[in-house]
């Protein structure tokens, strides 16, 4: 095959034979002998998708720019069987923003996890869920959404879990999605998304990626591969440290409630194990104080940082009322369990006396 690395355009060896392997790229297949031109096939992006599909269980993976334009990808992509989308809410701000939006001609129900069957149509083409949900950390229950799709594609957005504590295509999902800009990168320097599914979905999406150009770029590809080789350590490090931060940030007279799927009543449907081989290192709390407190809080850390994002080696503190939610309408946040006193921590590799220490200082 015809490659030179990280390059727009490759030489066309045999007119005729690379000719052909154009049409057969557009059209959504994987490269067998030329690839072409950047915007087909990159040899460093199609490297990573190969390891995060043996990470998940997949065919295939599809990685595009972003999370965002991932979920866009996957809802161009499944359009050809109808226009009818069923969402579980709670999920992230901008994808529960895209999805409300119709912007890509889809028109979308929202329910509850245990709704879903009753809002499944003839036209309905795809049920999408988050778990563990943001910023809530709602675990949903993948198998059970499955049954009650039958026939209709599941996607799951599984950024918060990571394949190292969930692989969803075990519980029947056809489609999972990450925002790679969390954890698969997990140093905070990439902005990237990724499908996992079949190959013939795959087609699909790469022809989707095609015509809209919305593609990794072949160093994200390349710090997300690195990246790959530490995200075992790198979540089950944070999430031994999430644990410690919740059970205390649960004694704290400040916070009202915690929510994290490792502390007791965090896990109603028994997940944890049957899904799920971990709690994760996101959490959530409620401040008695409400906004005030929250934004208090938020300029009294000094070790985490308040910022939006998550998955990266350093903690990152944010307020979804004011922050990543502020797109959704302030009644559905209400309705999502998304308060105005709830802040989210992404729990980094810090030392997890050190967290603490910064988290009570910031508190009192
Ligand atoms: C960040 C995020 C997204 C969007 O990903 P981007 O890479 O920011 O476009 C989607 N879903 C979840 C759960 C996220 O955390």
């Amino acid at each position: 095959m015809f490659i030179k690395d990280n390059s727009t355009t490759n030489p066309m060896g045999d007119p005729v034979e690379c000719g052909e392997e154009l049409g057969h790229l557009a059209s959504g297949g994987d490269v067998r002998n030329c690839a072409v031109y950047a915007r087909l096939y990159n040899p460093t992006v199609g490297r990573f998708e190969k390891a995060l599909s043996q990470l998940e269980g997949t065919e295939a993976t599809v990685a595009f720019a972003s999370g965002m334009a991932a979920l866009s990808a996957l809802l161009l992509a499944v359009r050809e069987d109808g226009d009818h989308v069923v969402a579980v809410r709670p999920m992230y701000g901008s994808s529960d923003h895209l999805l409300a939006s119709g912007m890509l001609g889809a028109r979308v129900d929202f329910c509850r996890p245990d709704e879903v069957g009753d809002h499944i149509r003839p036209e309905t083409a795809l049920v999408f869920v988050e778990t563990p949900s943001n910023p809530t950390l709602d675990l949903v229950d993948i198998a059970d959404v499955v049954r009650q799709a039958g026939k209709v594609p599941v996607g799951v957005d599984s950024t918060f879990a990571t394949p190292v504590l969930q692989r969803p295509v075990e519980q029947g999902a056809t489609f999972v999605l990450h925002s790679g800009t969390k954890f698969l990168g997990g140093h905070g320097d990439v902005v990237a998304g990724t499908i996992s599914t079949t190959e013939a979905w795959a087609r699909r999406l790469r022809s989707v990626r095609v015509m809209t150009g919305a593609l990794l770029h072949p160093l994200g590809a390349y710090l997300l591969h690195r990246g790959l080789q530490t995200l075992p350590i790198r979540v089950r490090t944070a999430q031994a440290s999430a644990r410690a931060l919740a059970e205390r940030l649960s004694g704290h007279p400040a916070v009202a409630r915690v929510q994290y799927p490792g502390l007791p009543g965090g896990d109603p449907k028994g997940l944890l194990g049957r899904q799920m081989k971990g709690p994760g290192s996101l959490l959530s709390f409620d401040l008695r104080g409400g906004l005030d407190a929250a934004l208090s809080l938020l300029s009294r850390v000094r070790l985490a940082t308040p910022a939006v994002s998550l998955g990266s080696c350093d903690t990152l503190i944010q307020h979804p009322w004011s922050m990543t939610h502020r797109v959704v309408p302030p009644e559905t946040k209400r309705e999502m369990g998304v308060t105005e006193g709830l802040i989210r921590l992404s729990v980094g590799l810090e030392d997890p006396e050190d967290l603490w220490a910064d988290l009570e200082q910031a508190l009192a």
